[in-house]
């Protein structure tokens, strides 16, 4: 198998989110960025030197963190370094995350000439007060701002909420009127959760706001009306796209297709061996050697059925899911059976997808059917 899918991890954000989970930091020093990058360089001029690495690559994922924190020097030469070994043209999809507090008019002008460019905003909530409680940097002001910077440049815009705040009504109608004023291609629509070591675990904790899974699921069924009215397809349970506009590289980890990632706590799947890079960029940058896992053919066999019923259109095959993994024990054809009469998911042609009430309680569907 080659790897069809190239992740860089960028560890940098203009401040700390109250709910995030990911690894990154915010750096005091540029020079900590310059550190970054050269190390990054190694990474990419070494492995990309293998065939089996950099032959089949059809899609490029820069994410984080705040990719555009990089400023305009940082994002050439990292563009410019990958592009030391890759056709850029050849490649189907180039997605850059930002945040609307770094992404200026030069940055915007730089990336729309990279061919095949795909911005991902991160923009969240569309109220100031929504945006102070969940401690994020960006304002309105600044959300708008960026919009219009970013809808000057680009085709394909892509643009990241959080569905499921306490306290805050649905998003529904401000997504509306934002779909209407801005014609984005693809939006991403996450539930908050609580993560470990965060400022909002310690808020829910400390009773000073409700339990974010304690918030039923209508916002969600909300904005998946306000957007399939507008011609959205909801394609995967958090993912809406225009024809033609689905994310092309989380569609590659969807399907299992193998890929490989650089940069502190990134991962790499290839041969069904999962690497973890340490989520440290200190000890990244001090070599640090990935965390290693083979994954089983059980494991396997659970992510393939995860990742496939999360598709909300193309579902689970059983026929090529049985091909692949065996016939399969009684007790998942029981609890299949059992969800397919309860509603929760629906059965056509040896098609398994999930319904409007399995997608509310996804995870717990999802995991009745693992061995
Ligand atoms: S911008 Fe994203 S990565 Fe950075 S702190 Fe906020 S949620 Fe985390």
């Amino acid at each position: 198998m080659s790897v069809t899918g190239l992740y860089i991890h960028v560890p940098f954000c203009f401040s700390k989110c109250d709910y995030c989970g990911f690894y990154s930091i915010v750096p005091q020093e540029s020079y900590v960025i310059n550190r970054y990058l050269d190390h990054l360089k190694k990474y990419i001029d070494k492995w990309f030197k293998l065939d089996y690495i950099s032959k089949n690559i059809k899609s490029i994922f820069i994410g984080g963190g705040n990719p555009t924190m990089l400023g305009l020097k940082g994002i050439r030469f990292l563009i410019e370094t990958i592009a030391d070994h890759l056709d850029l043209e050849q490649i189907e999809e180039i997605t850059i995350e930002t945040n609307p507090e770094t992404l200026s008019e030069d940055i915007a002008g730089y990336l729309a000439e990279i061919p095949q460019i795909r911005l991902s905003m991160g923009i969240q909530r569309l109220q100031n007060d929504e945006l102070i409680l969940l401690g994020r940097n960006a304002r309105i002001n600044s959300v708008i701002r960026a919009l219009d910077t970013a809808f000057n440049s680009f085709d394909n815009i892509s643009a990241d909420f959080i569905l499921g705040v306490p306290n805050c009504p649905s998003i529904a109608s401000e997504l509306q009127k934002l779909i209407e004023d801005y014609p984005f291609k693809h939006i991403s629509a996450y539930f908050l959760s609580v993560e470990e070591n965060t400022p909002l675990q310690r808020k829910v904790d400390d009773g000073k706001l409700q339990d974010p899974n304690d918030i039923g699921p209508e916002e969600m069924f909300a904005v998946a009306e306000v957007l399939e009215k507008h011609g959205f397809e909801h394609y995967e349970i958090s993912n809406y796209a225009k024809p033609g506009y689905r994310c092309k590289h989380n569609l590659g980890y969807w399907n299992n297709d193998d890929y490989i990632g650089f940069g502190p706590a990134a991962v790499s799947c290839i041969n069904n061996i999962r690497y973890s890079e340490v989520p440290c960029l200190d000890k990244w940058l001090n070599g640090t050697s990935p965390e290693k896992e083979e994954l089983s053919l059980i494991d396997q066999r659970n992510e393939y059925l995860m990742l496939h019923l999360r598709l909300l259109i193309e579902g689970l095959d059983l026929d090529v899911f049985e091909k692949k993994y065996g016939l399969q024990k009684e007790d998942f054809y029981k609890n299949l059976n059992r969800h397919i009469s309860s509603g929760e998911l629906i059965k056509k042609d040896n098609i398994i997808c999930l319904s409007n009430l399995g997608m509310v309680m996804a995870n717990d569907v999802i995991s009745d059917l693992f061995q």
